[in-house]
């Protein structure tokens, strides 16, 4: 295999990069009508990839879209696919969407589902700012109510999320905080948020309206079992700034310290210590918590 040659599994079949494209008909492309899933491969490690799995088809189920593979198929399917890449470090992003149909919104045009996994390299970003932490603002767009779109949801239709990234680039800030209907703290444009306040650590339970993702649920667990006190509490932006320590948490992001929120310094503008010691600890998690890709032992160091 080529060094960047890249396999596209495409409804059971593999193709090249170059060859794997979608009818304009699909009503992924033309709706957003459709589930994804983004997932990390450590060292040859799928971090979580049960959980991630279990979301994309809890959010299928939500939207009526049958996946034409049982859960553990796919995960099978997902291994195979870092396997046929060649990689020890990954990005995947697994795609369900409605199908091909006609032009009408009606999904009972579209026959089958398309379901695509790409592997590609990690674009990492860049290593400073999770040593001197980012800045980042809260934007008036608020997050999709659960009445009309749940944010539980993982579809493919992201515009409220879109709209708030593109509010955070034209201020020029890292990321976006969105709140929901009623003014609280829901997440960011595609991760979670913690607070540190008197000690404890808190992280914005369901039903303010947010994804439930997969790295809040590790970073939960993880502080829970050093000892932390982690509560799913409900916030408001005052609470962000009078926070000891922010950070926020996603497949993109691990575990990123925020520093300053709206132009207030979080303590004194610097990632607190229990921001670094989760970090420290996701990273040694994220390479033994999964499904393995290759049959080797890590290598000694
Ligand atoms: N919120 C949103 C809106 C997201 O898109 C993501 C990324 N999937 C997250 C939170 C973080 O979830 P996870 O840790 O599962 O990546």
């Amino acid at each position: 295999m080529g060094h960047n040659e890249r396999w596209i599994f495409m409804n059971g079949k593999y193709v090249r990069k170059e060859e794997a494209t979608v009818s304009v008909f699909d009503h992924g492309f033309l709706y957003g009508d459709g589930v994804f899933e983004g997932i990390r491969v450590y060292d040859g490690n799928v971090f979580r990839l049960r959980e991630h799995v279990q979301r994309l088809y809890d959010s299928a189920k939500s939207i009526l879209l049958n996946i034409p593979y049982s859960q553990e198929e796919m995960e099978q399917a997902v291994v195979e696919a870092v396997r046929k890449n060649g990689l020890r470090d990954a990005y995947i992003r697994l795609v369900v969407s409605r199908g091909v149909g006609d032009l009408s919104l009606n999904p009972n045009s579209c026959v089958e589902p398309n379901v695509i996994i790409i592997v590609d390299q990690v674009k990492l970003f860049d290593k400073e700012l999770f040593d001197k932490g980012i800045k980042i603002i809260t934007v008036p767009t608020r997050r999709n109510v659960p009445d009309a779109l749940d944010p539980k949801i993982k579809s493919l239709n992201y515009l409220n999320n879109i709209l708030v990234r593109i509010e955070a680039n034209r201020a020029g800030a890292a990321e976006a905080l969105m709140l929901n209907s009623d003014g609280y703290v829901a997440e960011g444009s595609g991760d979670n948020i913690f607070i540190v306040k008197n000690g404890k650590l808190l992280t914005p339970p369901g039903y303010v309206g947010a994804l439930e993702g997969i790295t809040r649920q590790a970073i939960i667990e993880l502080a829970e079992k050093l000892g932390y006190d982690v509560r799913e509490e409900p916030f408001t932006r005052h609470d962000v700034y009078v926070a000891t320590e922010v950070f926020l948490t996603g497949t993109a992001a691990e575990v990123i310290p925020v520093v300053e929120v709206d132009g207030r310094s979080i303590a004194n503008g610097t990632p607190g210590p229990i921001s670094k010691h989760l970090m420290q600890e996701f990273h040694k998690l994220v390479k033994v918590d999964g499904a393995k890709v290759y049959n080797d032992e890590p290598a000694a160091v």
